[in-house]
């Protein structure tokens, strides 16, 4: 068999996609590799799809065993022989496996890192050969990554313990230079072929929204994807609890997830998630790593997260099987000011710390925490921000954010940023300090007992764009802001200061364009108007009536949803409408295993459909 037809025959996938083949071929080759790819974009498949055409096995590892028991499901349900060994087996599976193994009826096999040296794990990779280690979510090895986990740095010692040194592959979503670096010298990695796909998720919709009033603009989101699974994200335990009760109150189908609940309790969650019994789970940033759910279509972070990076990999939660997803990020004023308390907070519980050293590490999260604010003040193209943060370069429209999809125009706005820029001058020079909301107030000349007090109606900045509208000044602020002319104070006040930047446009010698709504609409109905995902162009009584019965088929077997098919997969069935098992095996997702077991439950549901309700062409005739 070649890589092309594993991928056909046990996954059902036509091609391999970016990076997946070199990663493969250099595998195959006996070389190691470091593949660098965002999440969704399909490391697993770089190392199960060489396990199947090597001689010997592919031993994985992995930090967490609900993942590890996920991904074995999902092999054995396309027919691939995997098992897992971690300490939740009792002694009778654990010894089953290590028998199994043994007799060569095992390919994968996922373990823990804690497993690596222990006696009987030892003895068994000394009786069978190990033809690759594939080491999944490499960033824990470096203390520099999000999630050190010492146990990994058993791995290398593992390696060195084997009768033969065995291919060795590894993976992460994240990796700056310095983890790189890490992870090559730790694994003792051999001139690997390091490869670092695109940073770009097309399928994921990214929209920053500003509104004055959150739930309000949460639930517009829920409205628009009704019964679809999402993820909500909450910056405290506190909120958590709270914005679930509310959600629930209003009748949604949430769950919540937070590290102060009990192990049972954050498993019953997660289960119910993951089974969609549950539409709707609100949580902390403790909820998701591991989570393999294929079918979230949306993820909304109710509070700005602490960095572009942990946004990145929480958002890209959303639309791992390549459907369209949105992320939608609500920002309020508040959320610097709870953000940095958050910092400071941490820095104190770092007590192993000499005090340099926690300097360090406070300016280096202000700054990333700076890059996320730029981005929630955004308005022109998030893509293009975030891809450009990530060290990648991209056409400065995409076509598919919130801000590409706003009704806009591009002006020239130097007089506008002119009269802005001054009015923070003007304020600083008086000794005074101002925020967003005051600025605001300023320029368009209000009468509030605030500047009457402070006497800012007498600055010659005092009503100098009241003839423009609020939405547009604010989002003329927000683009100063991004740009990096102004720079929020980080601290509880959140006033506003002038970078040097600001010069050359105050003085004229630079010029300025910024892209503003063409329209003063009302914030929810600007977002309302862009909406709309794009349509699946296919049948929703038939996409519901798949899906009920791929609950059926999980129910069965025990399994979540999306292991029997994804959602992707079940919408190319509602639109391609397959009428026999050779037209059902063309469809992406469908191997020759899973067509065997479930095709004939899914022909039956489309030829009953179709009797009842002709396909769309036939409509139009
Ligand atoms: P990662 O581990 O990189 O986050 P996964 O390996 O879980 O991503 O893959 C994400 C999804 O993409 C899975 O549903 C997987 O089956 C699917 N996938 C992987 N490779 C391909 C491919 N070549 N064609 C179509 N789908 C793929
Ligand atoms: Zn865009």
């Amino acid at each position: 068999m070649t890589p092309q037809s594993v991928l056909k025959e046990y996954f059902g996938y036509d091609r391999f996609r970016e990076g997946q083949s070199a990663l493969i071929a250099r595998i195959l080759e006996g070389g190691d590799v470091l593949g660098i790819m965002p999440t969704g974009a399909g490391k697993s498949v770089c190392y199960q799809v060489p396990a199947m055409l090597m001689t010997g096995i592919t031993v994985v590892i992995s930090p967490l065993i609900s993942l590890m028991e996920d991904q074995v499901a999902a092999l054995r349900e396309a027919g691939i022989p995997a098992a897992c060994l971690h300490s939740n087996l009792d002694q009778q599976a654990y010894f089953d496996t290590l028998d199994a193994v043994r007799a060569g009826q095992i390919r994968l096999l996922y373990a823990a890192p804690e497993r690596l040296l222990t006696d009987s794990f030892l003895s068994l990779t000394e009786s069978v050969a190990v033809a690759m280690v594939a080491v999944d979510e490499a960033h824990c090895l470096s203390q520099w990554g999000q999630d050190f986990r010492p146990s990994y740095l058993q791995i290398a010692e593992f390696l060195q313990m084997l009768p033969r040194r065995p291919v060795v592959a590894a993976f992460t979503a994240t990796a700056t230079e310095t983890v790189r670096e890490d992870i090559r010298r730790l694994l003792a990695l051999k001139d690997p072929l390091e490869l670092v796909t695109g940073f770009d998720r097309e399928n994921l919709r990214w929209i920053v929204e500003r509104p004055g009033n959150k739930f309000s603009a949460l639930k517009e989101i829920l409205r628009r994807n009704r019964g679809k699974s999402g993820i909500i994200y909450c910056i405290s335990r506190k909120q958590t609890d709270a914005l679930c009760e509310k959600l629930r109150a209003e009748g949604f189908s949430a769950g919540r997830y937070h590290a102060g609940m009990t192990a049972e309790e954050r498993s019953a969650s997660q289960e119910a998630f993951l089974h969609d019994e549950i539409q709707i789970i609100v949580a902390t940033n403790a909820f998701g790593m591991g989570i393999d759910k294929s079918n979230v279509s949306f993820v909304v972070h109710y509070n700005m997260p602490k960095s572009m990076e942990a946004y990145y990999q929480e958002a890209g939660r959303a639309g791992r099987d390549g459907s369209p997803a949105e992320c939608v990020l609500l920002y309020g004023p508040q959320d610097i000011s709870t953000n940095m308390l958050l910092i400071d907070s941490s820095a104190q519980e770092n007590d192993r710390m000499t005090p340099e050293q926690r300097e360090t590490i406070r300016q280096r999260d202000c700054e990333r925490l700076r890059a996320m604010v730029r981005y929630c003040g955004l308005t022109d193209c998030l893509r293009h921000y975030i891809l450009g943060y990530f060290g990648e370069e991209s056409p400065e429209f995409c076509g598919n954010c919130g801000c590409c999809l706003a009704d806009s125009e591009t002006v020239d706005a130097t007089v506008h940023a002119q009269k802005i820029l001054s009015c923070v001058f003007r304020v600083r020079q008086r000794g005074g300090s101002c925020g967003m909301r005051l600025l605001c107030d300023i320029l368009a000349g209000k009468d509030t007992k605030q500047i009457r007090e402070r006497n800012y109606n007498t600055l010659s900045t005092f009503g100098l764009m009241k003839d423009v509208s609020r939405v547009h000044l604010e989002h003329m602020v927000h683009a100063l802001i991004s740009r990096g002319y102004l720079i929020p104070d980080m601290g509880q006040f959140r006033t506003l200061s002038l970078s040097p930047r600001a010069n050359p446009i105050l003085r004229g010698q630079e010029t300025l364009r910024l892209s503003l709504p063409r329209h003063d609409l009302k914030e929810t109905a600007r977002e309302r108007r862009l909406a709309e995902m794009p349509d699946y162009e296919m049948d929703d009584t038939l996409f519901q009536r798949l899906r009920k019965i791929r609950e059926k088929l999980a129910a069965r077997e025990h399994m979540p949803a999306y292991i029997v098919f994804s959602d992707a997969t079940l919408r190319e069935m509602c639109r391609k409408r397959p009428a026999d098992d050779e037209e059902m095996l063309a469809i992406s997702g469908v191997g020759r295993h899973k067509l065997e077991k479930y095709g004939a439950a899914f022909l039956n549901g489309i030829r009953e459909f179709s009797a009842e309700a002709p396909a769309p062409e036939a409509e139009k005739m």
